[in-house]
């Protein structure tokens, strides 16, 4: 009956439905984002303690299921079900809260697009497989830190809520679960969000490489970088060396060349280190450097 593609493993533990709601600290005034409601099991304790919930479920089997559910309730005005995939919503409605049971398989995206959220959500509560919790919480030097870690780190304050044995789901999933709680921190840090990823990308393409070698001896990743500096320069009204479309094209390239050098080697120091090691401070220096030096990640 269900889909295990669409990372359906309906919770049914009803205590541990109660706990993931409980933690989320609603008030009645709150929106509350519903990612995946299956049936709507933690939906009906949701709209317990909220004003309104905005559940978003890509089956269509399911929203009919959950429809059903609370037609006819008193419930029923404050449950606004969106059908599709949530990822390829291309706005989100606003909302104060997420919670989510989250389907297995969006676990990195989603949590992507909530951290990139601006203005964020007051707290996300969500499920996920041990192994991708414990990536959110991992340290530099560590096996699971990722760009996810640097980033989950970056924007939120992350707790552990509980874990969560495998047959509290039917039907039971391959690997145990936990619940994290996900709080975007307030006042936001002031950087841009697709700067400071796409700093991480270059660095985190391969992790245990230099940033000397991620950058310097990446060609495609030059280049990227000597069109985003063309743009920027472009839009600031500063005099490029040489005629963009022709010969002296390569003048350009050596001058980013230049920059990205003294960034690594003399500004930063960091041209020896390797992006699993490096940490917060680390990324943030050097994103300073770069955009002082006019070299843009976006
Ligand atoms: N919330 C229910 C519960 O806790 O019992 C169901 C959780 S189940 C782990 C995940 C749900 O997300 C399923 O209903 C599945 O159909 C839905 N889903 C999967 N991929 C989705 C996506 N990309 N966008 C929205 N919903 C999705």
């Amino acid at each position: 009956k269900f889909n295990t593609d669409l990372g359906q493993h309906i919770l049914k533990n009803p205590g541990v439905a109660q706990a993931i709601v409980d933690k989320a600290d609603l008030k009645q005034s709150d929106i509350v984002l519903e990612v995946g409601p299956g049936t709507g099991n933690l939906t009906t304790k949701i709209l317990e303690k909220a004003k309104k919930v905005i559940a978003c479920e890509a089956d269509p089997r399911m929203a009919a299921e959950i429809t059903k559910r609370f037609q006819g309730t008193p419930a029923q005005k404050r449950l606004e079900i969106i059908l599709g995939d949530v990822l390829k919503h291309p706005q989100l409605p606003y909302f104060d809260v997420c919670i989510s049971n989250t389907p297995y398989q969006i676990s990195s995206p989603l949590t992507f697009r909530l951290l990139a959220l601006s203005p964020a959500p007051r707290s996300c509560v969500l499920m996920f497989q041990r192994e991708f919790a414990m990536r959110l919480f991992a340290q530099p030097g560590t096996k699971l830190y990722s760009r996810l870690s640097v980033n989950a780190q970056m924007w939120a304050k992350i707790s552990h809520v509980m874990k969560v044995g495998k047959n509290n789901f039917n039907p039971p999933p391959q690997v145990e679960s936990d619940v994290v709680k996900i709080v975007p921190k307030v006042p936001r840090p002031q950087i841009s969000y697709d700067e400071w990823d796409g700093l991480l990308r270059i660095c985190f393409v391969r992790k245990n490489r230099t940033l000397r070698s991620g950058f310097l001896g990446t060609t495609s990743v030059m280049e990227m970088l000597e069109s985003n500096y063309r743009t920027y320069c472009a839009q600031n009204n500063i005099k490029l060396a040489g005629n963009p479309n022709r010969k002296k094209k390569g003048k350009v390239s050596e001058l980013v060349r230049q920059k990205v050098t003294k960034v690594l080697v003399e500004t930063t120091e960091l041209c020896e280190k390797r992006a699993r090691m490096c940490d917060e401070g680390d990324f943030l220096k050097l994103l300073y450097a770069f955009n002082q030096e006019g070299i843009h990640f976006s």
